[in-house]
């Protein structure tokens, strides 16, 4: 208790009557929505037999136009790890152009399948600025046709073209050890976060000396992931 108000009020009476603070609320980041103003169906062109991305491309452009997303782009992206990407701020859908490299000539089902989940996020967005897997997305891939789309996809590797040396290199500086390679250099490892970065599990020989470190050609580790 502040002393000015103990001096005024020593027994905290006063206290007793001010209003009770507002609890605090996680607001949810999907606004309630009835069923009802979710579409059942969204009619979209039939799939044609995809064979190269050019055609992925059109037929993307053909489903944004049936689903109302005529004012969404399509891109390509260089992801090794996920397989699409919706921008809601862009307005742009991207898939990995490895992802579909990869794909299409073995399964060009599961292409459009990630065009369609990345579909259903830019639905969700256009209809309750909602991002995320919950209910409104859920139900947009129900109109779309997957209802039995998850939040996670999984596919085989298709990084095969992406074999890129490790030019980065996470390192402790008291032993030299190396905690973990990247392709560049992460922008989340700040200075001032590395400063503040342990090993897990190894917190008081490690705290604030993990260092970012570059590695020249010569000492560029290739990628084991084959
Ligand atoms: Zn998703």
């Amino acid at each position: 208790m502040l002393l000015s108000r103990w001096l005024a009020d020593p027994t905290g009476a006063s206290l007793m009557k001010l209003p009770s603070l507002p609890r605090l609320i996680r607001h949810s980041r999907e606004p309630k929505r009835t069923a009802q103003e979710l579409p059942r169906l969204i009619a979209l062109p039939p799939a044609p037999q995809l064979a190269n991305p050019a055609g992925v491309q059109a037929y993307a452009a053909a489903c944004f136009a049936a689903a109302g997303l005529a004012d969404w782009g399509f891109g390509w992206d260089r992801a090794v790890s996920r397989l699409g990407c919706c921008r809601p701020q862009q307005k742009m859908i991207t898939l990995s152009r490895h992802f579909v490299a990869c794909y299409l000539a073995k399964d060009a089902g599961m292409v459009v399948r990630v065009l369609l989940h990345e579909m259903a996020h830019a639905l969700s967005w256009e209809h309750s600025r909602a991002t995320g897997h919950g209910p409104v997305w859920k139900a947009f891939c129900s109109a779309l046709g997957i209802p039995d789309e998850k939040a996670t996809v999984r596919c085989e590797p298709f990084a095969d073209p992406v074999r890129r040396p490790y030019r980065w290199v996470l390192r402790l500086s008291t032993t030299g050890e190396v905690v973990r390679y990247y392709h560049r250099r992460p922008p989340s490892l700040t200075p001032r976060r590395l400063a503040a970065c342990y090993i897990p599990g190894r917190r008081r020989e490690t705290y604030g000396k993990l260092t970012l470190q570059e590695l020249r050609d010569s000492q560029a580790q290739e990628n084991p992931r084959r």
